[in-house]
């Protein structure tokens, strides 16, 4: 199996977008999860517009585009903002994680997420890595699920919508076998 390939067969801008989430170092992770339906996730933490790679393999007009990031209106909007630096992103990273009862730090300055990867990893005990991996991938997809729910269906954002979003998601892929999850969940 690819390892950038993954699950969830409904991220927006697959057209324009591409490559959305780019996380090598949990290859091996996404190799244990099952087969996989749906889109390429593959997300390059680099600075600079979201949708500056779509737009230039496509030649189909720029997709909608903020400049300020529209979960907080306090930052220009790019991948490392959204997934590291926001203030209500690292809200959600905080109710995800200690909800999990993980003690791995909330992003904050990182440069890219595999740098807090590598801080969150350090800070876990082994037998809590893996329902850290899984959390890895998890949390920045809701993210980008509620950016997109902003953008396209003009919804206002939530931190409590988007956390209960997640905690249910996490249920979901415990319940689909996700050995992590199924580890560290709370009972419901
Ligand atoms: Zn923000």
């Amino acid at each position: 199996m690819d390892g950038q390939r993954y699950l969830l067969g409904e991220v927006l801008l697959s057209g324009n977008l591409p490559r959305i989430f780019d996380m090598p170092f949990l290859a091996a992770h996404l190799e244990g999860m099952g087969p996989v339906e749906g889109q390429v996730l593959s997300l390059a933490c680099e600075p600079g517009p979201m949708l500056d790679r779509g737009q230039t393999r496509s030649p189909r007009p720029p997709l909608p585009h903020h400049t300020r990031c529209l979960l907080c209106d306090q930052e220009p909007e790019n991948i490392r903002h959204l997934l590291l630096t926001c203030p209500f992103t690292r809200q959600a990273w905080h109710e995800g994680l200690s909800w999990l009862r993980l003690p791995a730090p909330t992003p904050e300055h990182d440069a890219s997420i595999q740098d807090w990867w590598m801080r969150a990893r350090d800070a876990t005990p082994p037998s809590l890595c893996k329902a850290l991996r899984s959390a890895t991938l998890l949390v920045p997809w809701m993210i980008w699920k509620h950016r997109n729910a902003c953008v396209f269906d003009h919804i206002t954002p939530s931190l409590v919508e988007l956390s209960d979003k997640i905690k249910d998601e996490m249920r979901c892929w415990a319940r689909a076998g996700d050995k992590g999850f199924r580890l560290v969940l709370p009972p419901s």
